[in-house]
């Protein structure tokens, strides 16, 4: 069968599983397609074709054996953060440039359990810190939509691979936004589920508190697949929930008739970009003509304060997860001295990039003796009302609608040396992080050809809330149909 267009996870599989299509032949297209646009995007840090190939036989037999499941045969791309057994993983970092793990993360496990093709190690910024994949050691990847610009980040490789069609479907890690921010940036949907909804074994630390992954997918429905697939307690990660684990597909097409929206005024912030106000009012309208009630009249005062909570608390754990990388244990080392301090200090001076090590500095800083309880403590505490205000908020809202960043991706370059307007794209995606709740972006729209994204959030384990709004609107728009031309 000739592919002209990269199908979804769903129409892959019955495409599959009608024998219509192989899962070779769906490989090679993607194979195919990474070939013709990688020199442009740059999404990826290493494409494995050869074993990509293996798997898609092994994938085609057990379709033959009528033992498909949802994800079998299907061409994935996974954050190089997520641990792959004999792959390299580098974290887009020089620390982890020769690292091939010896174990594969939980969430690779599972998938590859369903029968998963992965095509490759998505690039991101280093140690998922950064909003545009700007950070790597290696090369900033391009917005699909217009290379020029950036496609968000810190898992800008994954988002960008999926708007691309080199892969169906992508994994991510957020920690401040760095599912939903991209997701919005390239106009593909990206999941952050509840903290505790899926094991982070494997995944290479960041901030451990707010550490997540989910699937950034080309629809709901996709999104919902994957989440089913990777979602679960793991006695190896003593923060995952023993909760059971819904078929999220089952929220697939339910209406949204009599659903309570709130719209925090918190989120439409000062500087956030008319076109994409615009878009998301009328978004709601769209939402309401489906039924739901919208109440505009909602406010969490404490949201202003999410990006400071933020930068004390993650530079805090990072500082601590980053201490691992001395270059005795695996990774890069500085051997050129006798010197066992040397050789530390150097293996951590030329191995980290500058965000990376700013963010240790910062950590180092905000946990020291002395200034622990002033800033880390109190951090602490403000968390626990930004959390308080959301569940209150919960109590009177199915969902909370807000964009997913005040503003269209930016140009590669144009935020570089202006930290605080970096750090900026993600003020209303931090707030959710914080909180531990789930969240979603869905494509809402294009201002001057560059994608605006909607968040929608509910509270903790409600992520069959989430897809079932993002599904209904999705359905009454086709900005997820739009494809970049490249
Ligand atoms: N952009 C935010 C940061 O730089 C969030 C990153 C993330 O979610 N991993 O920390």
């Amino acid at each position: 069968m000739m592919i002209e267009r990269i199908p979804t996870i769903h129409e892959a599989h019955q495409l599959l599983v009608s024998k219509q299509l192989s899962s070779v032949e769906l490989t090679e297209a993607v194979l195919a397609r990474i070939q013709a646009v990688e020199p442009r995007v740059k999404a990826f840090v290493s494409v494995t074709e050869e074993t990509a190939l293996q798997q898609a036989i092994l994938a085609d037999k057990r379709i033959a054996k009528g033992e498909a499941r949802p994800l079998t045969g299907i061409p994935a791309v996974m954050k190089d953060l997520l641990c792959t057994k004999g792959i390299r993983t580098t974290c887009s970092s020089k620390m982890l440039d020769n690292y091939v793990p010896p174990f594969d993360a939980t969430v690779i496990e599972k998938l590859y359990a369903e029968g998963m093709v992965l095509v490759g190690k998505a690039n991101m910024d280093e140690f998922g810190m950064g909003s545009s994949t700007e950070n790597s050691a290696f090369f900033p990847t391009h917005n699909p939509w217009n290379i020029e610009y950036v496609p968000g980040g810190s898992s800008g490789g994954s988002a960008a691979a999926v708007a691309a069609g080199e892969g169906l479907y992508a994994l991510g890690s957020d920690t401040g936004g760095s599912i939903r921010q991209p997701a919005g940036f390239c106009s593909v949907i990206g999941l952050k589920p509840t903290y505790g909804r899926v094991s982070r074994y494997g995944l290479i630390a960041f901030a451990s508190s707010l550490d997540q992954i989910g699937p950034l997918t080309q629809d709901v429905e996709d999104a919902a697949i994957v989440l089913s697939a990777i979602a679960g307690h793991d006695s190896r990660d003593s923060t995952s929930v023993k909760l059971r684990v819904p078929d999220y597909t089952q929220s697939i097409g339910k209406d949204i008739k009599g659903m309570r929206i709130g719209v925090p005024k918190e989120y439409f912030v000062e500087g956030m970009q008319p076109e994409v106000k615009q878009a998301i009012v009328s978004a709601l309208t769209v939402l309401e003509g489906l039924g739901a009630h919208i109440d505009f009249d909602i406010s969490l005062p404490n949201t202003a304060c999410a990006l400071a909570v933020y930068y004390i608390i993650s530079p805090s754990e990072a500082s601590a997860n980053l201490a691992r990388f001395d270059g005795v244990r695996y990774g890069f080392s500085y051997t050129d001295t006798d010197s066992m301090w040397e050789a530390l200090e150097k293996t951590r001076q030329f191995g980290f990039g500058p965000e990376v090590k700013r963010r240790i500095m910062l950590g180092t800083y905000t946990l020291s003796a002395g200034y622990y309880d002033a800033y880390y403590l109190k951090a602490q505490k403000v968390r626990t009302l930004i959390r308080n205000e959301f569940e209150e908020a919960f109590n009177k809202y199915d969902v909370l609608v807000t964009p997913t960043c005040p503003t269209v991706p930016f140009k590669i370059g144009e935020r570089v040396d202006d930290l605080l307007s970096m750090y900026l794209t993600d003020v209303c995606t931090l707030p959710i992080s914080i909180a531990g709740v789930p969240a979603i972006s869905v494509p809402a729209g294009f201002a001057g050809g560059l994608p605006i994204g909607l968040q929608v959030i509910a509270k903790p384990f409600a992520e069959e809330t989430i897809l079932r709004v993002a599904h209904a609107y999705e359905q009454a728009t086709d900005w997820h149909k739009q494809k970049p031309l490249l």
